[in-house]
């Protein structure tokens, strides 16, 4: 097996060659190693596998030629030393944060999670003893307010879903670490082509994969990436010993669409925007958020921090739910879908589907009002996409 090493190379050119693993067949095209265990040569090789003095592998649970190509290409692209790769993002969630506490410990994380990171948070880790603050995550002094002796972890995702809010991501790493704890960050709404936490002095960055990584809608995945050392340390034997693992078929999907996820999101960004200056002075709309242009709330976060803008539009239509309601169902092309990043362009209405478990108090707390929509804009003509809004928010 020869490994190709590409880390000095351009974005672009690290994720279509970025850590292949050629098998002596000299395929092209990454092989796709469906295979539960491995077979050794004889009994003495099996012995020093074991005890990690022969490099091979001995089980899928834990690694895979095909998911290790994906962890390479992800860590070069990433620019992190390490990287391992897990069933879901919300697998990714679960091991950055577990993998770091134990019980009497603290985490401090900002309010805007996306909904199932924001139950591991609040529901889950006080299960084992690990308490939380969630924080207003723009607000600096709220992060240093909150931070306790047992404090551990910080974690906060930006932009934030679905409101879009940008958290300055190098302030709150300087807190974090002053208070001797880490910094977590949720990078997909951003993708590590728009934004790089490592750089900005997070310690552990996590992705849903099932998003723009895939981009095709296909299957879920994630990815916790950091140093050697920290992935050695906090997030390699829990993951062994525990199980989340990526499946080798999927690791193989979101190779390939590695090899895209540069090409697709700027498309979808350019069109993004585009369908945010329609909607910018349209008399429906009362509020548009877009991290790309110069009246989003936290724009100089955004220029210092991101290199692009977003493959999604956040924005409150007049009229509430009922509006809302009556716009979603006169979309044509547009689909009504709580998913995002994918090629295909998809709608939620985040009060009544992702953030239908909070209370409306709680809601309004996160600038989810009850006409606020979250449009994931996918790989169609923009030209489509925006006169499909616009029809549609006439029948509003
Ligand atoms: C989708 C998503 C997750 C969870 O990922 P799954 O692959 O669905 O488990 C976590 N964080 C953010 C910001 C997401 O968008």
């Amino acid at each position: 097996m020869s490994a190709s090493t590409t880390r000095n190379y351009r974005p672009e050119t690290r994720l279509v060659q970025s850590g292949i693993l050629r098998s002596p067949f000299g395929e092209t095209s990454e092989a796709l190693f469906l295979t539960q265990g491995y077979v050794y040569d004889n009994a003495a090789q099996a012995e020093a596998r074991f005890k990690g003095e022969d490099p091979g592998y001995q089980y899928s649970r834990f690694a895979n030629p095909t998911v290790d190509m994906f962890e390479r290409r992800m860590a070069a692209f990433e620019g992190a030393e390490a990287a391992r790769a897990t069933a879901t993002g919300m697998a990714a969630v679960t091991i950055s944060l577990v993998g770091q506490v134990r019980a009497g410990d603290h985490v401090v994380a900002s309010k805007a999670m996306f909904g199932s990171c924001r139950y591991v948070v609040e529901d889950y880790l006080p299960r084992f003893g690990v308490t939380s603050t969630l924080v207003d995550g723009c607000n600096l002094d709220a992060w240093r307010a909150a931070v306790r002796p047992n404090t551990k972890t910080f974690f906060l995702e930006t932009p934030t879903n679905p409101a879009l809010d940008v958290i300055d991501i190098a302030e709150v790493a300087k807190i974090a670490h002053a208070a001797g704890a880490t910094l977590v960050v949720d990078n997909v709404f951003a993708t590590p082509l728009y934004q790089s936490p490592l750089a900005l002095g997070a310690d552990c960055v996590v992705y849903s994969a099932t998003k723009h990584i895939d981009g095709q809608g296909r299957c879920l995945g994630g990815v916790v990436l950091g140093s050697q050392q920290f992935i050695r340390d906090k997030i390699h034997v829990l993951l062994r010993q525990t199980g989340p693992s990526m499946s080798p078929f999927n690791a193989w999907v979101l190779l390939k669409g590695l090899e895209t996820l540069a090409v697709r999101v700027r498309r979808q960004t350019d069109s993004a925007a585009t369908l945010a200056v329609s909607l910018a002075e349209h008399p429906k709309v009362s509020r548009l958020i877009y991290p790309g242009r110069p009246d989003h709330p936290q724009a100089a976060v955004a220029q210092k921090q991101m290199r692009g803008g977003s493959t999604l539009v956040a924005f409150e239509i007049k009229g509430g739910k009922k509006a809302a309601f009556q716009f979603q169902d006169a979309l044509k092309l547009v689909r009504i879908s709580n998913n995002l990043g994918d090629a295909k362009s998809l709608i939620t209405h985040p009060a009544t589907t992702t953030h239908q478990r909070l209370t409306p108090a709680q809601r309004a707390e996160l600038g989810i009002g009850d006409g606020l929509m979250r449009v994931s804009v996918g790989l169609e003509h923009p030209d489509d996409i925006v006169e499909d809004v616009l029809t549609a928010l006439e029948a509003a």
